[in-house]
């Protein structure tokens, strides 16, 4: 079957990917529509260092194939999306509700696929860049047949991430006043959650002013091109402020901006070794400054949820999808991706 590879060297759409059947718990995907995440391009550029050869992709929405023993909550046919949290179900973590932080969720690839015979990675428990891949059971959730796969293959990834980081992390309420900097795919995700949290403004920040209409589509009340102008708007400072560019400058800015009992979400990314300063005394006044793993989310739950939003037209899916490619066409979607010309390319397959 074909699927995007990378060597070490070089990434590469391939014909030859195998892949073993089904095991316990777990769930054989026919993958319809993957979209291709800056984490993708990551481990081929090395930031995110990664065992090859594997299969890239992760965030993904196919048809159920095949199941393992033990599966239940999904048949074949029945349509999915996926997402990257291989939690074990079991621990206690898991037992209260953070699947995110599951300690056997990270460290542990596996090698579901093979090529003459030699094993091959598994990126993010996903690998959606395939004619089909493996998950666990808790990876499948079963979405809507009326959804469009192209869509729904971006719940994985960014809306998790973008929206639970609104709903489960920082508990937006009703009436709340938002900061969103920064609004590429994680950004534009932060302000239809902060919309659907009912947030009373929601100001989004992008250096980029033809980012404005887009941003205002996803629920920004306001639009403002630096940091500098948001004390103007909000003379007290921001209940929530979300950093989504991963700068220094910008979280030690998210910081200053926050009002009495404000919080500041960091989901942007700096290098691994980047240090931020802030001053100790801004924090006093009850305020926090928040990390957030993969939007705190529980994916059975939250999935589930975000598709019902989307047919209710509260959630957007369609618009986050910028340009669709053929798999054969990865390398175009990827230069289409590093350059900036789409703000979500998805492949088919
Ligand atoms: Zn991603
Ligand atoms: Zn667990």
């Amino acid at each position: 079957m074909k699927a995007v590879l990378f060597d070490g060297e070089q990434v590469r759409v391939v014909d030859d990917l195998e892949i073993r059947d089904p095991g316990p718990g777990e769930v054989l995907v026919e993958i319809a529509a993957a979209g291709l995440c800056h984490s993708d391009l990551s481990v081929v550029d090395g930031t995110i260092p990664f065992p090859v050869p594997v299969v890239l992709g992760h965030e993904g929405a196919g048809v159920v194939a095949a199941v393992g023993p033990g599966v239940g909550h999904v048949a074949p046919g029945d349509h999915v999306s996926l997402s990257t949290l291989a939690n074990c179900g079991a621990c206690a973590d898991c037992d209260r509700g953070r699947p995110t932080m599951c300690r056997r969720t990270i460290g542990r690839p596996g090698r579901p696929f093979s090529r003459a015979g030699r094993p091959v990675f598994q990126f993010a428990a996903n690998s959606a860049f395939a004619e089909q891949t493996i998950v666990k059971a808790v990876q499948a959730v079963k979405i809507p047949a009326d959804i469009p796969l192209t869509s729904a293959a971006l719940i994985g990834c960014g809306v998790l991430t973008g929206v639970g980081a609104v709903l489960n992390r920082a508990r937006v309420d009703r009436g709340d006043t938002v900061v969103v900097i920064g609004t590429g795919g994680i950004g534009l995700n932060v302000l239809q959650g902060a919309r659907i949290a009912g947030a009373s403004a929601i100001v989004a920040v992008d250096t980029n002013p033809a980012k404005e209409a887009v941003a205002r589509q996803f629920g920004a009340t306001d639009f403002l091109d630096s940091v500098d102008g948001v004390r103007g708007l909000f003379p007290t400072g921001a209940d929530h402020v979300f950093e989504c560019v991963g700068s220094t400058a910008l979280i030690r800015a998210a910081i200053e901006l926050l009002d009495r009992r404000g919080q500041a979400v960091l989901l942007g990314m700096p290098s691994p070794t980047a240090q931020a300063s802030f001053l100790p005394a801004s924090l006093f006044l009850d305020k926090s400054v928040l990390g957030c793993r993969y939007g705190s989310s529980r994916p059975q739950h939250d999935i589930a949820l975000y598709a019902d939003l989307y047919r209710q037209d509260r959630l957007l899916l369609d618009e986050l999808v910028t340009a669709t490619y053929p798999v054969e066409d990865f390398a175009k979607a990827a230069d289409d991706a590093k350059h900036g010309r789409v703000a979500r390319g998805v492949l088919t397959f």
